[in-house]
């Protein structure tokens, strides 16, 4: 089968609007994130939310604790790029101030507004509104009834059961604008607690790892628990909660969803050899030259650093564009086709300025505007050459194995 035609098959759910964005009933996965600024210092969190929606973030939901924070919505809602939601915890005020505010969606923790009737009274409020309430069930502050009920722990059972008791209050006044989410700082739980409530339940689903922590770690634990159900075709919005500033979070997702081919891809998608004994440059820093140059640029292509000339162009046909190093040279192809040569101190300014061009004008435009014929030539006599120098086993690898044999 070819890689690309390969796909997850998503579980089918009921479609809720956070404003623009559609989540669940077939949309596509949406990313979301969340401002660590004060909402009421209005500036601070616009200026945050933008460079959320610059890195991919379809959603954002900021804090609403107190009035302040509420008055700081008021203000920020009609000048945001994307939907807000407001989170709310203790206070079920604070969730009727967020909808005078004019956000698109609340979420509630069940484990920290438990009278029914001040359940009741946000639901009716959205349902007159046609706003909708996630659901954010978060294993660190479960119910303590269920907790209890549950032996004192925090089991899969429990936050599903935790979502359902919710539900069932917002039936009893005709609300079902309702994303659902059962969180955990423990991966396996946190996986098989969305696996039970997507038996139980077929509204939307938002992933996510709560307190995954600092990056690498942090990064590592969210992919693991939000990639294992999205392979399973759990999950219809995302969200890594990493201690780390909001933007990473943001294009973590993004990133996620985009390798998975769940989202059409938006920005450079980088990928680098990972350099050995040929290798001509030093792979690690051009790569990450090549990642700062690219930045946010909204350029849609899969573009490679290989460290040498011998086998980067062919490792990395599949790419859109190419630049593999040789004697000093950089060697730039287009989708395995050699199309020009230049300085080594040239190779990051070029990849820049050839992925512009093929995503303004296309693959074909760009191997029509060279003589290939060339460009393949030089990279022949390079790759020649360092074959001449380092031979075939440029790691000495065979020679190791010589030697173990003798033994
Ligand atoms: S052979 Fe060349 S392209 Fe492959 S890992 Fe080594 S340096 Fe990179």
């Amino acid at each position: 089968m070819d890689a690309g035609t390969v796909t997850f098959a998503r579980r089918t759910t009921k479609a809720v609007h956070v404003g623009s964005v559609q989540v669940g009933g077939g949309a596509p996965v949406s990313v979301q994130s969340m401002t660590t600024t004060k909402t009421a210092d209005v500036d601070g969190t616009l200026q945050q939310i933008y460079a959320l929606a610059a890195a991919g973030c379809d959603i954002v939901r900021c804090t609403c604790n107190d009035r302040d924070a509420a008055e700081g919505l008021a203000r920020i809602v009609p000048r945001s790029p994307v939907p807000l939601v407001a989170d709310i915890h203790h206070q079920y005020k604070m969730a009727l101030a967020a909808l005078e505010a004019g956000v698109a969606c609340l979420r509630l923790n069940p484990g920290n507004i438990r009278k029914p009737e001040h359940i009741k009274a946000v639901a009716s409020e959205c349902r007159d509104r046609g706003v909708p309430i996630r659901i954010g069930v978060n294993g660190g502050s479960l119910d303590p009834e269920l907790y209890e009920k549950y032996g004192g722990r925090v089991t899969p059972e429990a936050m599903v059961e935790s979502a359902m008791r919710e539900l069932a209050y917002f039936d009893e006044v005709g609300f079902d604008l309702v994303k659902i989410s059962v969180k955990a700082s423990n991966v396996p739980l946190m996986i098989e607690a969305y696996r039970q409530l997507s038996e139980a339940t077929d509204h939307p689903l938002h992933l996510g790892v709560t307190e995954a922590g600092p990056l690498p770690g942090g990064l590592v634990k969210a992919t693991a628990g939000i990639g294992t159900l999205l392979a399973e075709g759990i999950g219809d919005t995302i969200r890594y909660s990493l201690t780390a500033d909001p933007v990473e979070e943001a294009r973590a997702g993004r990133m996620l969803l985009e390798s998975m081919g769940l989202r059409e891809r938006k920005n450079v998608d980088l990928i680098a050899c990972p350099s050995c004994g040929r290798a001509e440059i030093d792979v690690i820093q051009v790569a990450e030259q090549a990642q700062a140059a690219f930045g946010e640029r909204e350029l849609p292509l899969q573009v490679a650093v290989m460290g040498c000339v011998v086998n980067g162009p062919g490792e990395a046909r599949d790419a859109d564009l190419g630049i593999a190093a040789g004697r000093h040279r950089g060697h730039l192809f287009v989708k395995g086709q050699n199309v020009a040569v230049v300085p080594e101190s040239e190779m990051v300014e070029t990849l820049v300025e050839w992925a512009e061009f093929i995503s303004e004008h296309g693959t074909e435009a760009a191997l029509a505007r060279v003589d290939t014929e060339k460009a393949r030539a030089e990279a022949e006599r390079d790759r020649a050459a360092l074959l001449d120098e380092k031979g075939d086993d440029a790691n000495a690898s065979e020679a190791k194995v010589d030697v173990i044999r003798k033994l």
